[in-house]
């Protein structure tokens, strides 16, 4: 039985959803935000946010993510820790499902639940899981004081998360599966500058070894096939991300990886379904687009509601 009517529900309080709950509580729509665990997202894992605006001396992920739940908390908005295990979008009214049972009525949904990272899928890495391999290097970077650690990737995460950890290790070894990264230049020159970051180029890890924790690494170098070990005490694994739709049936539209398309109002396939943050297909996943598509979600959602 349905607990509670609302006129928008908001899946997901990373940057998007915060923002779209921000808006909607202004608006003074009858509105509710769910998040599985507490508000963040995956900006919570970033140590340091350089490129939002507004913050020319850099800003802590946590203390970005906390001000803008402060700020949504001001305007009224209700946030509620649940995860949401499915949705039903038979009826004009939209049906919210929770793992613990209960369900929750909208006329509008917003859906901003985000992305995880990716794992790398090799012998090892799920057992060694929290003994030396880790997904968040501002997490568990200062266990690693005085080691010698490895990042795998090439992307922003992997190389800003590099950085993050000569703070603590003797030496980083970024292990990337071409001859070029994919960070921002600028974060590449840092990279390159460290006198504590080292690259290991067109190198994949295909075994992770250890006896109870990590110790070291089977290599292969892609392009002439040679194999090798590297001895490290540490795996940072950064390889891309993956989004969080297992609750999204097949009748909302999705690309190929699984990312919900949805056009520049944010509306999907679904009359009165929006999406908006790293869950959509896109190429650029930042702070800075996930906050306006948003502002953008609530937006159309406010048009829809006003005229149904
Ligand atoms: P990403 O940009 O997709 O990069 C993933 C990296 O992992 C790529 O270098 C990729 O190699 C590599 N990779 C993928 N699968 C692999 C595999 N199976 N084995 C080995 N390597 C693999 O992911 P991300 O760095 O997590 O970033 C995600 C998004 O968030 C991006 O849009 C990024 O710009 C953004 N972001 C922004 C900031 C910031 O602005 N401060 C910080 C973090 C993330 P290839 O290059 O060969 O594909």
């Amino acid at each position: 039985m349905q607990q509670e009517m609302y006129d928008l529900i908001i899946i997901g309080g990373g940057p998007a959803g915060l923002t779209a709950g921000m808006y909607a509580a202004r608006a003074r729509m009858k509105v509710l935000l769910l998040e599985k665990l507490s508000p963040g997202g995956q900006v919570l894992n970033t140590e340091w946010i350089e490129n939002y605006p507004g913050f020319p001396e850099g800003i802590s992920g946590f203390e970005l993510v906390d001000r803008m739940k402060e700020q949504a908390l001001r305007f009224g908005l209700p946030i509620e820790s649940g995860e949401v295990t499915g949705i039903n979008l038979s009826d004009s009214e939209k049906e919210v499902v929770l793992a613990d049972g209960k369900r929750y009525g909208c006329r509008a949904l917003v859906i901003a639940s985000g992305a995880s990272w990716n794992k790398l899928k090799v012998p090892g890495e799920v057992e060694l899981i929290g003994k030396g391999v880790s997904y968040c290097a501002t997490c568990d970077g200062p266990f690693f004081r005085d080691a010698v650690t490895a990042v795998v990737g090439g992307g922003d995460s992997a190389v800003e998360e590099a950085l993050f950890l000569t703070r603590f290790a003797k030496k980083v070894i970024i292990i990337h599966r071409r001859d070029e990264l994919r960070a921002t230049k600028i974060v590449q020159e840092r990279a390159m500058a460290s006198e504590k970051i080292e690259f290991l180029w067109n190198t994949v890890v295909t075994e992770i070894q250890g006896d109870g924790k990590v110790e070291r690494l089977s290599l292969r170098n892609v392009k002439t096939g040679d194999v090798s070990d590297l001895e490290v005490e540490g795996i940072f694994i950064f390889v891309g991300v993956v989004p969080n739709t297992g609750y999204i049936g097949a009748e909302i539209e999705k690309d190929e990886r699984g990312f919900v398309i949805a056009n520049l109002y944010r509306e999907t396939n679904v009359p009165g379904v929006f999406a908006c943050g790293d869950v959509t297909h896109k190429d650029f996943r930042q702070v800075a687009n996930a906050v306006g598509e948003g502002a953008n979600a609530c937006y159309s959602a406010e048009k829809y509601l006003e005229s149904h």
